[in-house]
């Protein structure tokens, strides 16, 4: 028995229903991290809403193969290793554990297949082979290869490339050979790489001479490797659009003669207060930052998810305490109606995640699964969801009646993945830095010795770091704003 789940393909740029391949079986390919750097909370709002997208594929019936790979050589992972004179691998691994244990704080679902890009040389390698013997792809005398886009009649389909360049006029057919590019262009891009002094010893051998894939080419080789059967889903964050996906499903359409992914779902970005985030630019926050200031990850998995992910969200640290009371909320409520039906959190959890309960009635939250399964719109679900439990009057249910309200509840939560067990505090616990403390001492003393001025001046100036003076009967106590 399987339910409808609607998203909006970026392709057809409509909310379309998921009909997989092969019976019930979804092939989902999102694209990972590029393991150089700890993720920061815009790739995670990404990351957070494919496990969102997978869970509710589940709840709804499907079962979900999900492939996430590891881009573990780039210009970006190279320029990383170099600047620390440390060997690749090294640095990948680092950030691969840090991404693993951060992912598993977030309660996300382990993709069944996590393939590295430098496990896959040989099949980008055979790849690129094909891709030139039918003429879409051509050497050049340095030893790279580029794919030739003039010979893919499509391309520019997922972007719509060729409506946005009648307005922008920035045509360029020049070859491209880095692996990321912002331009509105045709340009042929890069396949295969020829070894330069830059990149040190990162390199393999390969019928055009010593070099590596470009980026692009990863996801083409190791979608159609683990899911060629199954290709369903494929998903990134919309920076992803253009050029990544745009030339992924040009190389894979040119070398397999046939469609590469039926949908195409893209994230909207996180903004943190009002800016554009990126590890370039070190504005970014992690899970570690967000913890220290006293909100557990799955505070920070509601921040990051309670909007919807095809728009942009703007990051705040009043959003963390927003997240804070409606999980208290959520958690009251499986805490009282669990205790009423006599069922356990976490072995509930469990059997909706391996598929029980599949035909039970929604009952009460029909609405809330609607709205989630309806493209994610997860703030109308939620939306839903308080006020059904809100109406609920538990103490009126016997245990076979809180049953019904319990096991519906708790897919709702599955599907959201919050970590109901984890710690969630009424309020945020959290050590302010001693010259924080001091500040706030300061300014205690100015009050007690009715100094008015001074203390609001420090008071003013503990705010403007970030910091909130409750004051006390007997004392006064600090709250990150
Ligand atoms: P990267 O590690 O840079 O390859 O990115 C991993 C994923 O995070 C990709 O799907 C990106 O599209 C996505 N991403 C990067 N920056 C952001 C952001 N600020 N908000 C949401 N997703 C992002
Ligand atoms: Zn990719």
């Amino acid at each position: 028995m399987m339910s409808d789940v609607l998203f909006h393909n970026t392709l057809s740029r409509k909310a379309e229903p998921i009909q997989p391949s092969k019976g019930n079986l979804v092939g989902m390919y999102c694209c990972g991290p590029t393991v150089y750097a700890q993720a920061h909370i815009g790739n995670f709002r990404t990351f957070l809403s494919q496990d969102v997208m997978r869970r509710t594929l589940q709840i709804a019936g499907f079962k979900v193969i999900h492939v996430r790979n590891l881009t573990d050589v780039d210009d970006k992972t190279i320029a990383k290793s170099r600047e620390e004179c440390k060997p690749l691998q090294e640095v990948t691994e680092l950030w691969t554990k840090v991404f693993h244990r951060d992912c598993e704080r977030f309660n996300m679902l382990k993709p069944q297949i996590e393939p590295r890009a430098t496990d896959h040389i040989q099949e980008q390698i055979d790849m690129i082979a094909n891709l030139l013997d039918q003429g879409h792809a051509y050497a050049t005398d340095d030893g790279s290869v580029y794919f030739r886009v003039s010979s893919f009649e499509n391309y520019g389909k997922l972007s719509r490339l060729k409506e946005r360049e009648l307005t922008t006029s920035a045509a360029d057919s020049s070859p491209n050979d880095s692996d990321e590019y912002e331009r509105d262009s045709m340009a042929d891009f890069v396949m295969w790489k020829s070894r330069k002094e830059g990149d040190g010893d990162v390199f393999w051998e390969s019928p055009w001479g010593q070099g590596r894939p470009g980026w692009h080419l990863e996801c083409s080789a190791m979608a159609m490797k683990y899911l060629g059967s199954n290709l369903d889903i494929h998903s990134g964050g919309e920076d992803l659009i253009f050029p990544h996906h745009e030339n992924e499903i040009a190389q894979s359409e040119c070398s397999c003669n046939s469609q590469f992914f039926k949908y195409w779902i893209h994230c909207a970005h996180l903004l943190v207060e009002g800016g554009k985030m990126s590890k370039r630019l070190n504005n970014f926050y992690t899970v570690d930052d967000i913890e220290k200031k006293g909100f557990p990850p799955v505070v920070l998995r509601y921040a990051l998810t309670s909007g919807a992910y095809r728009q942009t969200i703007n990051f705040t640290m009043d959003s963390l305490h927003a997240a804070q009371s409606a999980l208290v909320r959520l958690k009251r409520f499986s805490d009282d109606i669990l205790g009423t039906s006599g069922l356990k959190r976490s072995a509930l959890l469990k059997a909706i995640g391996k598929g029980k309960h599949l035909k039970d009635d929604w009952g009460m939250f029909a609405a809330a699964w609607e709205k989630l399964s309806n493209d994610l719109n997860i703030p109308a679900a939620l939306g839903s969801i308080f006020t059904s439990i809100k109406s609920a009057k538990i103490e009126e249910l016997d245990p076979e009646a809180a049953a019904k309200y319990a096991i519906p509840y708790h897919k709702l939560i599955y599907a959201l993945g919050y970590d109901l067990d984890q710690f969630i505090a009424e309020k945020p616990k959290v050590d302010a830095p001693e010259e924080i403390k001091k500040l706030a001492f300061e300014r205690w003393e100015a009050k007690q010795s009715k100094d008015w001025a001074t203390s609001d001046q420090l008071r003013d100036a503990l705010q403007k770091q970030g910091w909130k003076i409750l004051d006390k009967k007997d004392g006064y106590v600090l709250e990150p704003l």
